[in-house]
């Protein structure tokens, strides 16, 4: 098998025929030797049926990895990269805001450089609010400045990923996966692409803001243990500068006998230290989360049932 196309599917009924469509039209020349790898994510439209539909057409190779609930795209990512069997995997969205005729960019910049072992598409133009792009890139700049590893300001989890770079991906064990984060962790090298996003063609996207906070403080939990340390600094800081207004108290009340406010000064330290306090106590949760739901070694996800079949010869529905 030369290409898998991996593509996370969630509440993307009316999506799955014009990409499917969109897909074997430019992949043509390739479709011979392609398969289609869809994750039901736990939809709860009919993304299933149309998907078996497909399945029943025989017009490509398709394998359908159904769940048997929402699961997140995370883990739709990791089952689809499990079910790859190409020498290239390409990982796509199924709203057709990447459009795939990228792929064939992409496996033209690794066939004609064989020295990357990847490509990375990323927004040329990002079609968001001046707010969300102001809280992406204030993320970028805490998250690199946090981690040894670099990440790409833009780049997402649309790329063609060389067979050598989709086993490191499966090498990584942890459960929490923060794929933007696996990418860049497992090296190798990695051609940067501009493309132009497009627009979703239905449906609408199932990023929120506080989605995406979530996912941002995740992607620094899971690569860096900066927070933890900057919390024991910002207490070494704290116990310095108490010594220092202590001493100077003490010295202004010993020379000139002048009486300090106690309530006001009091309150103010009390909330100030309270909730600095929280505020790391919460640090270490969020690590401890990580820990204990690390720890229970659930699977990432629960597969409900998995069809494939065998390109455009007879069934093979299994
Ligand atoms: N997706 C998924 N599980 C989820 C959320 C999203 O598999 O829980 C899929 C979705 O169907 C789409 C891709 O991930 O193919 C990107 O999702 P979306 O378009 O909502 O994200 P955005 O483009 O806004 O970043
Ligand atoms: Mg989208």
């Amino acid at each position: 098998m030369f290409l898998s196309v991996v593509v996370p599917c969630y509440n993307e009924q009316s999506n799955i025929r014009p990409f499917f469509d969109k897909t074997v039209s430019v992949l043509s020349d390739i479709i011979g030797d392609t398969e289609l790898i869809f994750v039901n994510d736990g939809s709860k439209d009919n993304t299933v049926g149309e998907l078996k539909k497909l399945t029943a057409e025989k017009v490509c190779k398709i394998k359908v990895v159904n769940f048997s609930r929402n699961f997140g795209k995370e883990a739709a990512l990791l089952a689809g990269l499990e079910n790859a069997d190409g020498e290239y995997t390409a990982i796509i969205d199924a709203d057709l805001q990447q459009n795939p005729k990228y792929i064939l960019e992409m496996l033209d910049i690794i066939r004609k450089n064989p020295e990357y072992d990847g490509v990375a598409a990323y927004q040329r133009e990002r079609n968001e609010g001046k707010v969300l792009s102001f809280f992406k890139n204030c993320f970028y700049k805490l998250i690199n400045k946090m981690t040894e590893v670099e990440f790409y300001r833009s780049a997402s989890d649309f790329r063609v990923l060389s067979r050598k770079m989709v086993d490191a991906v499966l090498a990584m064990p942890e459960k929490c996966r923060f794929s933007k984060g696996i990418f860049s962790w497992i090296g190798f090298n990695v051609y940067y692409m501009p493309y132009d996003v497009e627009f979703r063609l239905s449906g609408s996207s199932k990023w929120s803001f506080w989605k995406l906070t979530a996912y941002a403080v995740n992607g620094i939990v899971a690569f860096s243990d900066k927070p933890l340390i900057l919390s024991s600094f910002v207490g070494l800081l704290l116990f310095v500068i108490a010594i220092i207004i202590m001493m100077f108290v003490i010295v202004k009340t010993l020379l000139f006998g002048d009486p300090v406010a106690g309530f006001p000064t009091l309150a103010s330290l009390i909330l100030f230290l309270s909730g600095i306090q929280l505020l790391c106590i919460g640090i270490i949760g969020q690590y401890l989360a990580k820990i204990y739901s690390e720890s229970k070694s659930r699977p990432v996800y629960i597969i409900k049932e998995k069809l494939e079949n065998n390109g455009t010869s007879e069934d093979a529905a299994k």
